[in-house]
């Protein structure tokens, strides 16, 4: 618990004066195959194959900020929530990122959302979570509400902070008009109880690219264009966030 508590105050001091660490979490792997659509031709469209792609283009684009990128996973491999969350105390990252892409069945919903972790949600947000907390076992589930509300408060205004620079770059106006994120429905920023975020201690959010379920959602997932764009806003987004940390932090000392 004290080591906890230590962590989440000296959050903003790692960032100064290095180069940040960013964790992205391709969401399932292995035998957890995450949400799927049987193509026309037959074959299968899996979650977990779609966001594997995304991570690694997103991880690209962020090497042109010179950011530390790792993936908690680089191939089709099953892997806790627990220890995906452990990762990120491992490699001391300054942020945690999450991608998943979404599906209903309700075949009309469509677009993009970005989560960041709270413990209150609504029934809608439930049924997602439920998706995405899938591989967390009953008993896993016994965390210490006490230690998740700690972490919870210390952690979920950054969190919001940095989904807002997030979706802030997915929704310029020129992103509407132009371009391969044209028609991607804005679909905000929404709380929820994800225990991956939650485990992670650290400013995290969990990208619902888009709606597998949709199929004009799902002929944009599969456009190489769509993912090099996408990742490219996530990307300059992420980097934002972490320049307004560095600089409110700058501010705070000079005062
Ligand atoms: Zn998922």
């Amino acid at each position: 618990m004290k080591i906890i508590i230590f962590y989440l105050f000296s959050l903003l001091l790692t960032i100064e004066g290095r180069a940040a660490i960013i964790l992205l979490d391709p969401g399932h792997g292995g035998e957890d195959v995450g949400a799927t659509n049987k193509m026309k031709d037959g074959s299968l469209l899996r979650e977990k194959d779609l966001v594997l792609e995304l991570a690694k283009e997103i991880k690209h684009q962020l090497s042109f900020y010179q950011h530390q990128v790792y993936l908690t996973r680089n191939r089709d491999e099953f892997i806790k929530l627990d220890e995906r969350a452990l990762m990120a105390d491992k490699l001391n990252a300054d942020i945690y990122i999450s991608i998943h892409l979404n599906s209903s069945p309700k075949k009309s919903s469509r677009g993009h959302e970005i989560y960041y972790a709270n413990s209150q949600s609504n029934k809608a947000i439930s049924h997602l979570e439920s998706l995405e907390n899938m591989q967390f076992g009953e008993h896993d589930k016994e965390i210490d509400m006490v230690i998740a509300d700690i972490i919870l408060q210390k952690t979920a205004p950054y969190s919001k902070r940095l989904a807002a620079f997030v979706d802030a770059e997915l929704n310029l106006k020129e992103n509407k008009k132009r371009g391969p994120l044209k028609g991607l429905l804005n679909r905000g920023i929404k709380s929820a109880l994800f225990y991956v975020l939650l485990l992670s201690k650290r400013p995290a959010i969990l990208l619902e690219v888009a709606f597998l379920s949709n199929k004009n959602d799902q002929k944009k997932i599969l456009q190489k264009s769509f993912q090099k764009e996408y990742a490219q806003k996530v990307a300059s987004g992420i980097h934002k966030y972490l320049l307004s940390e560095e600089e409110s932090l700058i501010a705070s000392r000079q005062k």
